[in-house]
């Protein structure tokens, strides 16, 4: 059976360039609920348009919303998968459990990376994406603005809930209703914390480690 993974963290703690990364090395598909949310939006589908000023304020989207989304995937991915974004409150944590014991699956580690808030702050006021490739990027290190994506040469743009007012709110709902899962899954012993203000490199290599101690890789 597949290796079945959840990435904790605040946002801007890292996990979106970390699947990336470990996608590749762990043959896992990527489900990120943000992503799939931002998707829906852009299509404005009936569930996008329902979605939309939560994202932009920062709130978390219905639960009823983002199951709709993503349970069939969850349900779908029957050689594993690396959940981003997902569960980000205990009634999705339990969620998720429930559907996966219905398989006869569970999972297998919880990553949660630790970034510190004013890091978090300064990284998702300085974020740019990539319109071609979804790669991160941040002002500080680009230097010049108006360039182009080192990987496809696509030009960036900033999220539209990467600004002061709705990223106040995003570490507000971060901390009274994702928070707590650290606690859920270190009661299940499935946790493990990493230092998120590492290196991209030197945390793929962490995760990678570990997993591999565990005969996950
Ligand atoms: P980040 O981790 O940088 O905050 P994401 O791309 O994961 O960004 O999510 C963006 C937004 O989408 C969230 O602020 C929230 O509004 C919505 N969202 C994403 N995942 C969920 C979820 N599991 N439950 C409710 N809302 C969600």
């Amino acid at each position: 059976m597949g290796t079945h993974l959840v990435l904790l963290g605040a946002p801007g703690a890292g996990k979106g360039t970390q699947v990336g990364r470990l996608q590749g090395d762990l043959g896992l598909v990527h489900i990120a609920a943000g992503d799939l949310l931002r998707k829906a939006v852009k299509e404005k589908t009936l569930l996008g348009q329902k979605a939309e000023k939560f994202i932009k304020q920062g709130r978390l989207v219905s639960d009823a919303i983002v199951l709709e989304l993503l349970e069939d995937k969850i349900r779908g991915e029957r050689k594993g998968f690396i959940l981003d974004g997902f569960p980000r409150n205990l009634f999705q944590a339990r969620k998720l459990d429930e559907i996966l014991d219905g398989q006869n699956r569970k999972l297998d580690l919880v990553i949660n990376l630790e970034v510190k808030e004013s890091v978090i702050i300064e990284r998702l006021n300085g974020r740019l994406v990539c319109s071609g490739c979804g790669r991160v990027y941040n002002k500080e290190n680009l230097g010049d603005f108006s360039s182009t994506c080192r990987v496809c040469g696509a030009s960036f743009f900033q999220r539209d809930d990467d600004n002061p007012e709705a990223i106040k709110e995003r570490i507000k709902t971060y901390l009274r209703h994702t928070y707590p899962l650290i606690s859920y899954y270190r009661e299940k012993n499935i946790l493990y914390n990493i230092e998120g203000e590492q290196s991209p490199k030197e945390i793929t290599q962490q995760i990678l480690n570990f997993l591999s101690k565990k005969g996950k890789s």
